[in-house]
């Protein structure tokens, strides 16, 4: 939906109303402190309103960026009775550009400005509080509170390495993979005929053909792929080669590891382990076997889980999210469509991790929940680099090779 002064793109069947006693977006991330902000509260004799600041770091700075300090993965402005002390001691304009946005993020399109929504937050993974078209002048209201942050997508977007369109050309494409997710009764096959048709337009695209001309010549029911009617797709072992599983884990598992305090190793690591289907994985201050993991049922048959993934992929894909520049990766259609494979990937494989802590073999609604929420937090959400060891384009070059090739939704689903 399209209607403000700012052109402001509202993605439709959303609500949102902040819920209280809630304080998730609080904890378990590094939050960015805008410099203005930083320098009016540095002035704040904190000492003097709690004794919680007493001999105590309030913020740190980090690759000349500043954050709030963290006790126990928490701000330290989260007050006891679970809200900020900034807003109730000196109100909302006190506070610093990444709160007051939360859980909104714009990014700027050659349509209009979209809204994208964060999965972390509790009110967007369960649609509680007010739809957001009623909302559309508080949401341009935060829209334009930071307007040189909002992160831009170029009008001329790149297939792969070789092949660029124009914004009206990618937005046919957009559709069209967007119509096939819709499309099928089963959405592992969905996911993976649009890998399917990106080749198809590549070939088209090699042979000099226009966007409009190789799509009249799609025919859908081709593109779709056979898969069991379980929906569990068999053993991938036979298939690929370990050597094969261990590149992809190294690279593929790299390239989603986002920044957060602390925790990067163990992200990375656990990310590695659930491609590998090996080692001990941490979740939630427990351990368990991964093979644990694998031998727990996801259905892809059941309507309320697959709801919310098929949501959320969906808004990642109308978000453009996979086009979104990293400061190591150059993103293009097609490695970027494989990133969104990899994220339905991990949804599911932290989905069945959950089940496991729940000491469950089948996977239901609050595990989704729990899986996507994570997800959206590490490795969807962040997409900086630049507090890892590698950050150098040959690196990009290589993964994006290795996601661009044909079998790669074969491996990673
Ligand atoms: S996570 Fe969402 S509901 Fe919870 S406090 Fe933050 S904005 Fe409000
Ligand atoms: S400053 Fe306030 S709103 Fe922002 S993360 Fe800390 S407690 Fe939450």
């Amino acid at each position: 939906m399209q209607n403000s002064a700012l052109n402001i793109i509202i993605p439709e069947n959303f609500c949102y109303t902040c819920l209280p006693n809630c304080a998730v977006c609080c904890k378990n991330w590094s939050i960015d402190i805008d410099e203005e902000t930083y320098k009016n509260l540095s002035k704040v004799e904190w000492e003097k309103i709690s004794e919680k600041f007493v001999g105590r770091k309030k913020f740190i700075e980090e690759n000349n960026r500043k954050y709030f300090e963290l006790i126990d993965d928490k701000c330290i402005f989260l007050d006891d009775d679970k809200y900020c002390l900034i807003h109730k001691k000196l109100g909302f304009d006190a506070k610093t550009s990444t709160c007051k946005i939360y859980p909104f993020k714009f990014i700027k399109t050659a349509d209009g400005i979209i809204v994208r929504l964060s999965f972390v937050c509790p009110s967007i993974i369960k649609n509680t509080g007010i739809p957001l078209e009623e909302q559309i002048a508080e949401i341009e209201k935060i829209a334009s509170l930071k307007p040189e942050q909002m992160r831009r997508i170029n009008e001329t977007v790149a297939v792969n390495e070789d092949f660029k369109i124009s914004w009206p050309d990618y937005k046919k494409l957009e559709n069209f993979i967007l119509d096939l997710l819709k499309t099928g009764n089963n959405y592992e096959s969905s996911l993976k005929s649009a890998a399917k048709f990106l080749r198809i337009v590549l070939e088209g695209l090699k042979k000099k053909e226009e966007i409009s001309g190789i799509l009249e010549k799609i025919d859908k029911k081709n593109l779709f792929v056979r898969m069991d009617t379980s929906g569990e797709k068999k053993e991938n072992d036979d298939t690929f080669t370990k050597k094969q599983r261990l590149y992809y884990a190294l690279f593929v598992g790299y390239e989603f590891v986002g920044r957060a305090k602390g925790s990067v190793f163990k992200k990375y690591s656990n990310l590695v382990k659930l491609i590998l289907k090996k080692g001990t994985l941490e979740l939630n201050g427990k351990k368990f076997d991964v093979s644990r993991v694998d031998q727990t049922y996801f259905n892809i048959e059941n309507k309320e889980n697959m709801k919310l993934v098929k949501k959320y992929i969906e808004h990642l894909i109308f978000t453009k999210w996979h086009l979104l520049p990293t400061d190591f990766s150059t993103p293009n259609l097609v490695s970027g469509y494989s990133l969104i494979l990899v994220i339905y990937a991990i949804v599911k494989w932290f989905s069945k991790a959950f089940a496991v802590l729940r000491g469950t073999s089948v996977v239901e609604l609050c595990d989704v929940e729990n899986a996507v929420s994570i997800v959206d937090l590490n490795y969807a959400g962040h997409i900086t680099k630049e507090t890892l060891f590698l950050n150098s384009p040959v690196f990009s070059k290589i993964c994006n090779l290795l996601i661009s090739q044909n079998n790669f939704e074969e491996i990673i689903i």
